[in-house]
């Protein structure tokens, strides 16, 4: 049988979609695949969102980037790999679609390139829950050995299909959480962060499938768990040297990437309706989930929304290499591409208006920053008030995005928290 692609976008509650053909006939054929608008409309549940501003009108293809192609292990004994592709949402005539999430992140990085000469490195750290070693219980033993070794073969097999795909990791870890571990890769350019954090978030599903367990990245699992989140690090280059590390400043931070960050507090509460879109990621983003408990900058500290994460003062490195500050407030109900794009648009706006980065926190965030939104609906209704923010998605996304979440928290009327962590445990 001839090798299988499969060619995705990945949507706005953050699934990979797709349609498969025979690899040869996607590579011979250079138009890719059919895919209807009002597919972006789907909710995590599966339905369709309704009113959306597509309904069952248009057509459109899902062209593959050929650069990110990466062979999925068998999902199952005696399977066979499955080439995955993600693509672009365009119209018939192959120009790119306005709604579409990767194009959108591709016109943010153009933007930061011509307005500033800037680009970003990124990397997407993530955690999730593994469910189903040793039975159904969850191993609790945080960050040991112990943890780590009974998550093989999943661990090794986890390592080795990263490693195929060509994803240099940084690291592998029992994390703090019952059944929790992490896994972080190493830096790339923008556009190939997102990408690789929308396959890894697969190729974790398909190992552990594959084995039978299930990988689950939702938000919190249940109100008692520990949370799964997603880091976004960000540092900035241009002609190919960092530009984000300047020792002896309030934070060692340069002034031009402290414009640029400055941005994203500016249109925290904004950027939240991209990167914390679901019911449940407000239950996260709470003071001691060393998730993101107040909106500031800080030294190191787990709780604010951006943290500068340490140089390490010996061994051979050069500290500007690797110097950056994570976004903490994103979880995987998210599109790393819209996550990015977003991030990336406040840095343009902090740049172009030079805007002032508030002090560095050295120290607790308790009485510290601005409070962030207690909901998401707070963070809509903030996102409303920001017209800037509003500029950087296509009017069509934004009404999409928002009809979703309306939906979603339709779905969720009469459920208390723990109930709204199950359903969104179930598909994420
Ligand atoms: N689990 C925490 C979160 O939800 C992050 C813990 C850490 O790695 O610092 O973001
Ligand atoms: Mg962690």
């Amino acid at each position: 049988m001839s090798e299988l692609a499969f060619v995705a976008t990945c949507d706005l509650v953050a699934m990979v979609r797709g349609r498969a053909l025979p690899r040869s006939a996607l590579l011979s054929g250079g138009i890719g695949v059919g895919w209807v608008p009002a597919d972006l409309a789907l909710t995590a549940f599966g339905g369709i969102a309704e009113p959306n501003p597509f309904g069952a009108l248009g057509d459109l293809r899902l062209v593959p980037d050929i650069s990110t192609e990466v062979l999925l292990p068998p999902a199952a004994a005696g399977g066979d790999p499955l080439h995955l592709f993600l693509a672009t949402q365009t119209s018939l005539d192959g120009t790119p679609w306005e709604c579409d999430p990767r194009a959108t992140l591709q016109g943010a990085i153009a933007k930061l390139e011509s307005t500033s000469g800037l680009s970003v490195m990124a990397s997407f750290e993530h955690e999730f829950t593994l469910c189903g070693i040793d039975g159904s219980a969850l191993v609790r033993s945080p960050f040991g050995l112990g943890a780590l070794r009974s998550a093989e073969p999943f661990g090794t097999q986890l390592l080795a299909a990263l490693s195929v795909a060509g994803y240099e990791i940084e690291n592998w870890l029992p994390e703090y959480g019952a059944g929790q571990f992490e896994i972080t890769l190493k830096p790339v350019g923008a556009l190939m962060a997102a990408d690789r954090a929308i396959i890894l978030r697969e190729i974790v599903r398909d190992v552990a499938r594959a084995n039978s367990l299930r990988a689950s990245f939702a938000p919190l699992p249940s109100t008692s768990s520990v949370s799964n989140g997603v880091h976004v690090h960000l540092s900035l280059w241009r002609d190919g040297l960092p530009v984000t590390y300047q020792p002896g400043a309030d934070g060692d931070i340069s002034p031009i990437a402290a414009n640029a960050f400055a941005g994203i507090l500016e249109h925290a509460e904004s950027l939240l309706v991209w990167t914390a879109p679901s019911q449940t990621s407000f239950l996260r983003l709470k003071p001691h989930r060393w998730s993101s408990g107040s909106i500031c900058i800080a030294k190191q500290n787990r709780e604010a929304l951006l943290r500068i994460c340490p140089v390490v003062g010996f061994g051979r490195g050069d500290p500007a290499q690797s110097f950056n500050v994570e976004y903490r407030a994103a979880d995987a109900t998210a599109n790393p591409w819209l996550v990015l794009a977003g991030i990336i648009q406040a840095m343009v706006d902090g740049l172009e208006r030079k805007c002032v980065l508030p002090k560095v926190l050295f120290g607790e965030v308790e009485g510290f920053g601005r409070q962030l939104p207690a909901s998401l609906n707070e963070a809509i209704a903030a996102f409303k008030l920001d017209s800037a923010a509003a500029s950087w998605f296509a009017p069509n996304l934004v009404a999409t995005h928002l009809g979703i979440r309306a939906a979603e928290s339709e779905a969720m009327v009469g459920l208390n928290d723990d109930e709204k962590c199950a359903r969104y445990s179930s598909v994420y």
